[in-house]
Parts: structure tokens; C-alpha cells; sequence
């Protein structure tokens, strides 16, 4: 194993830190799943919409009002896919999304038979905005039929303009809430939110649509089990992506400690901005650890500094994570795909990196993290003089 950096003369307290990994989920334990595993053994029904996973959906929807309907499915990825493809939209036509985004939404929009279409994100909140899908649709290299926006780590758009923005273009709009079970509380426009193990509320691999339009609903549910529609017969062309009660029995678990958790969250996410307060270049999301909660700690470093800084947290063991990397767009798998100018984005790629963070992150940790990242911020020399000066 590699040692790790030296302590400078001026940092008293800097030590070679151990290594810390950048995210350690922690599931339900084995005792808070075991009342619900011991109905298991009582119903033998194992999974196809069982009595576990029937309550735990109750309870997903009872955190929206009383016209949201849930339906789980097998990950958000496959979340997002079936509901594009309940959306029946033209094949090959363009799907908006943003450009910072991870590579599931834009595999769903393939998977969908839909092409994606990059659009540049606002540099304050991360976000694709609806004005820019509405500029995009006269310079478009195709027709464009539905627009994805993403609530990037868990932040929640302001849904009111997307709404608008459905009305007045006849556009789709479908949101990423993967991250944003937190922050998620009512889906006037349809919301996916993925329960796997590095997210906020994980149950190892998992997901959920909740929306307000009862159609919608049913066309996702029929999708993700074959087609049938209360028989055995197959009516439209479908997949196999339930929840089996297994994951039923971990996700009621889940949101039984989730007020807790959420506490938990909330307190380390303090933690860790008390601690970086002092380092006035490091930047948070609007909110973030004190409106919402999520699993991940990105935080937006000088321009372009992202690389550097990451290069020596990791050598003092500070794993440190690009969530997104340098932008979805980049990904080989997508270079054929068309894009809108990515300024921003680019320029996201090039200065965002997620820190180590998780629910039990404790104060040492969050001190090593501080006054390593500190050091790394020093090491790059003073930010270049404000413009006009
Ligand atoms: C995590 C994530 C996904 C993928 O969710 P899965 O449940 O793992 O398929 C999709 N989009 C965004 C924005 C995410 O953060």
C-alpha cells in the first residue's frame, strides 16, 4: 500500500491519512430486515407484486398527494426507458437532456429508439432549463418530441416552468429524479427515482416512477411485466422488470429508518460544510445538506482546477469521484450523438468533484478531508486576479 502525503511544516494537524473511500452505503441490517423476510417465509410469494412490495409502493406514494401513483421497477435506467416508451413517441425523433447528466439517461433514450439531443445546463444550478429547450427547438438538426431534465444530485428543479413549457409546445418532458428522493415531493411531471444501494434510500438495485397521470402509470407497469394487463396475455411489446418481494422486504426496511437516516444525513452534510466554510473556492450546490439530502458531496473547484486538486487528494488517500465526468456527452458511446454549444457544461466537467461523503462520515474524516483539500487548493497558487482589476 502506498504512503500517503507528508505533513507540511505549516499544518500541525495534517497526518497521513488512511485510505478513505469516496461513498460507503449503508443498507438496512440484517435485524430490521428479518420481521419482514420471517412474512416471506409465511406467504411463499416470492415476488409478482406481492404483499411486500404492494405495501411498500403504498408507502412511496404516500409521500406524494393522494393522485400520485408509484410504480417500482427493476433500477431507474430501465425507470426512465419504459416510461419514454410508454410515451410513444416517433422513433428516431430527438430527446432533449442535459449534457451533465450520468449515462443512464441518455441509454434510456436510446434504449426508448429516441436519439439524444445534448443541451448546455445552468452554471448555478446544474440544471437544463426550459428556455433553453425552447431555443433549441428552431436550430435542432431533427424534430425534437420530448425534453428530459434532471435533478443533478438530488436537487429539484421548479417544475412550474417545465410545465408551461409541455403546454405551450406539446413537448414530453420527463424528469431524472434519480438522486432526489429526498427532495422529490409531488410529480406534476412524471419522475423517476432509482433505489439503488449509492443513493440516498438504497435497497441494492431498484426504482420508481411516481406520477399524477394514472395512463402513463398503467402503460409503465404493463411494460415491466410482460405486456399483461391483469391475465397472462401479452398485449404490447414489454419487458421483465419487476421487484421481487426480497427487494419489497429491504425498501420497507428502508423507509422505516429513513426519518432517522435522514437526520443522519443532514447532520454529516452540516459537518462537512462547517468544515470547508474557510475555503470560500469551494462551491455547493443551492441547498445542499440543509433543504435536501442526497448520497454524494460534488462540489464545483475553481475553473478547471478539478483535475489537479483530484490528483492530489487521491495521492494523500482522499478517493475522490468525477460522478459525472467530463459530461455524458463524452462518453464514446454517445459521440455520434447531436449537441446545442456545452460551454457550461465543459466547464462543470472541468471543476466538479464529488468528496468523500456518507451517512457516518465522522468529524476525523471530515477534518482529514478539510485540510487536505486545503492543502491541494494551496498547492495550485493564488486564483488569477478578479477581471478589471
Ligand atoms: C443514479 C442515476 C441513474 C441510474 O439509476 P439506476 O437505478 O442505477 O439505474 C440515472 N440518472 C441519474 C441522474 C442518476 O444519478
Amino acid at each position: 500500500m502506498a504512503s500517503y502525503g507528508v505533513a507540511r511544516s505549516n499544518d500541525l494537524l495534517a497526518k497521513p491519512c488512511a485510505p478513505m473511500p469516496v461513498a460507503r452505503p449503508e443498507l438496512p441490517t440484517a435485524e430490521a430486515l428479518l420481521p419482514y423476510l420471517r412474512r416471506l417465509d409465511e406467504t411463499r410469494w416470492y415476488s409478482n407484486f406481492g404483499p411486500l412490495l404492494t405495501e411498500f409502493e403504498a408507502r412511496l406514494a404516500d409521500r406524494f398527494g393522494p393522485q400520485t401513483h408509484v410504480v417500482t421497477c427493476a433500477n431507474a435506467t430501465q425507470g426512465l426507458t419504459l416510461c419514454l416508451q410508454a410515451m410513444d413517441l416517433p422513433q428516431g425523433s430527438l430527446c432533449a437532456l442535459p449534457a451533465y447528466t450520468f449515462v443512464a439517461t441518455a441509454h434510456a433514450v436510446i434504449a426508448a429508439g429516441l436519439v439524444p439531443y445534448f443541451l448546455d445546463v445552468d452554471p448555478d444550478t446544474w440544471m437544463l432549463q426550459p428556455q433553453t429547450v425552447r431555443d433549441a427547438l428552431q436550430g435542432a438538426p431533427g424534430p425534437i418530441s420530448a425534453a428530459i431534465l434532471v435533478a443533478p444530485f438530488g436537487l429539484m428543479p421548479d417544475l412550474a416552468p417545465w410545465l408551461a413549457l409541455r403546454e405551450e409546445t406539446g413537448l414530453q418532458v420527463l424528469l431524472d429524479a434519480a438522486a432526489a428522493f429526498d427532495d422529490l415531493q409531488a410529480a406534476p411531471v412524471p419522475a423517476v427515482v432509482s433505489l439503488h444501494a449509492t443513493k440516498v434510500l438504497g435497497i441494492g438495485e431498484g426504482g420508481f416512477l411516481a406520477t399524477t397521470d394514472d395512463i402513463l402509470a398503467q402503460r409503465v407497469r404493463q411494460r415491466t411485466t410482460y405486456g399483461f394487463r391483469g391475465s397472462r396475455e401479452s398485449h404490447i411489446p414489454a419487458t421483465n422488470a419487476k421487484l421481487s418481494e426480497y427487494a419489497g422486504a429491504v425498501g420497507l426496511a428502508a423507509l422505516d429508518g429513513w426519518p432517522h437516516n435522514r437526520l443522519r444525513w443532514l447532520r454529516t452534510a452540516q459537518a462537512v460544510r462547517a468544515a470547508l466554510l474557510h475555503l470560500p473556492q469551494v462551491g455547493f450546490q443551492p441547498g445542499w445538506g440543509a433543504n435536501w439530502v442526497t448520497s454524494v458531496c460534488s462540489v464545483r473547484l475553481p475553473d478547471g482546477a478539478a483535475a489537479a486538486v483530484e490528483e492530489k487528494l487521491n495521492a494523500r488517500g482522499v478517493e475522490t469521484r468525477r460522478w459525472w465526468g467530463l459530461g455524458c456527452h463524452t462518453n464514446p458511446a454517445f459521440a455520434g450523438c447531436p449537441h446545442g454549444d456545452l460551454t457550461e457544461t465543459d466547464r462543470l466537467g472541468a471543476s466538479v468533484i464529488g468528496l468523500p461523503f456518507a451517512i457516518d462520515l465522522d468529524f476525523e474524516q471530515i477534518g482529514a478531508v478539510a485540510s487536505a483539500l486545503a492543502e491541494s487548493l494551496d498547492a495550485l497558487g493564488p486564483p488569477p486576479p478578479p477581471e478589471g482589476s
